[in-house]
């Protein structure tokens, strides 16, 4: 017997006809002889109708409320969820996040988990029952209701995992699993048997969006098998795990791109120390989060210094960037709103040469020019214009050999 924690998101649990749906694989894998934490999201498109249903009335609904609203999604998903299975004969119990609790800083629409107390779940499940989970939500010390950010499912059931010490982790979703790339652009990707946390964190940041990140993070925290397979078939998904379970890896597992990129770059920076810092400043006081950094080593005593921000902060980091620029007395600022990044990233990377030669020379065989590059271990990514972002993200799937076979 093990305890399995599943997750059925948004999209698997759209309909009355899919809640029932999810009830039979619960049911099914309650008879099996396991004891069972299901936990779920909003209906899809739920969390948008409540959050639209606040923004009309105020532009800027105080954020405390917005997710006393924001968290009722998943109160009825759960609710619904245990009536379709005590109707199919199989104890189920609803529990709201407060009710478990799941407590976390007061950092309301993206609050943090701190600690989930295991007991209350692990009474109903001695008791016999199906425990149905709501997602997303927390409560603060204050006893105020608190939502984990857009995607937090993801996390609360891998949190709830790693709190229980689950065997596995089932992250249940619309597609079968973590792919070589967007099945989308490429129509030979491959999905993936096995990937690390590591990669997975990569891939998940750079916007293959079927994981939360901070649920990723969590699960290589803890130790938590994630298993991440479709609600609508009986196949076998991707296991995300550790890196030692993960026997022979391909020196490329995954190309991810992100189109909602822009850069900006400062020309003509006085080449003195404190420079970046003033510039950086003000940006990261204004929560904007920037990515890739690239400065020249400068010649003249001037450098140039080129910066990714995401798109939606655009304008806002144009104006900062424009003041700050003013101040430290560089010659002018130009950006760049139409960029797009594309990544490879492979655990084997680390140990193999000549990756970021392959990935230089197979945009170059296509004319696609390299406007930044940044590289971490497990990663290379390169800035280009966005245009080429399918061609570039299918050239380098094609030449890493992530293809499934003709
Ligand atoms: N319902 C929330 C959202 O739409 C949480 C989730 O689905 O994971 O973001
Ligand atoms: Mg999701």
């Amino acid at each position: 017997m093990a305890l399995i924690v599943q997750k059925y998101g948004g999209t698997s649990v759209g309909t009355v006809e899919k809640i029932k749906n999810v009830a039979k694989r619960v049911a099914r894998t309650k008879e099996q002889g396991n004891d069972v934490v299901v936990v779920v999201s909003a209906m899809s498109g739920e969390t948008n109708r409540l959050l639209g249903l606040a923004h009309q009335i105020s532009e800027l609904p105080n954020e405390r409320e917005l997710d006393v609203v924001a968290a009722t999604g998943e109160q009825v998903t759960i609710g619904l969820l245990a009536i379709a299975l005590t109707e199919m004969g199989c104890k189920a119990k609803s529990i709201c996040g407060f009710q478990i609790p799941v407590l976390t800083d007061a950092a309301y629409v993206k609050a943090r988990i701190r600690q989930i107390r295991g007991e209350t779940i692990t009474q109903a499940l001695k008791d016999g029952f199906v425990a149905v989970v709501a997602g997303f939500q927390g409560i603060d010390e204050t006893g105020s209701i608190t939502t984990l950010g857009r995607g937090g499912s993801d996390t609360s059931a891998v949190a709830v995992a790693a709190a229980l010490k689950a065997d596995v982790c089932e992250i249940y979703t619309d597609v079968d699993g973590v792919y070589t790339t967007d099945p989308n652009i490429c129509a030979d990707a491959r999905k993936l048997d096995k990937i690390s946390f590591e990669e997975m964190l990569e891939l998940a940041s750079l916007g293959a969006k079927v994981l939360q990140i901070r649920s990723v993070e969590f699960g290589m925290k803890y130790g938590v098998r994630i298993h991440v397979r479709s609600s609508f078939n009986d196949n076998p998904g991707t296991i995300v795990t550790t890196e030692e379970e993960i026997m022979e890896t391909a020196v490329v597992s995954g190309v991810a791109y992100s189109k909602s990129e822009a850069k900006i770059t400062v020309v003509k920076v006085p080449d003195r120390p404190g420079i970046a810092a003033k510039i950086f400043k003000p940006l990261s006081e204004a929560n904007i989060v920037v990515d890739v950094i690239v400065q020249n080593v400068s010649v003249t005593g001037f450098t140039d210094l080129t910066f990714t921000i995401g798109r939606t902060d655009y304008k806002k980091a144009m104006r900062i960037t424009e003041k700050a620029a003013k101040d430290v007395g560089a010659e002018r600022v130009v950006g760049d709103d139409k960029i797009a990044k594309v990544s490879i990233v492979g655990m084997a990377m680390r140990s193999h040469s000549g990756v970021a030669l392959k990935v230089f020379e197979t945009l170059a065989a296509e004319g696609i020019n390299i406007l930044g590059i940044s590289t971490s271990e497990i990663k290379i990514s390169v800035l280009i214009e966005e245009k080429y972002t399918e061609l570039a993200v299918r050239v380098l799937h094609g030449s890493f050999g992530l293809g499934n076979p003709a």
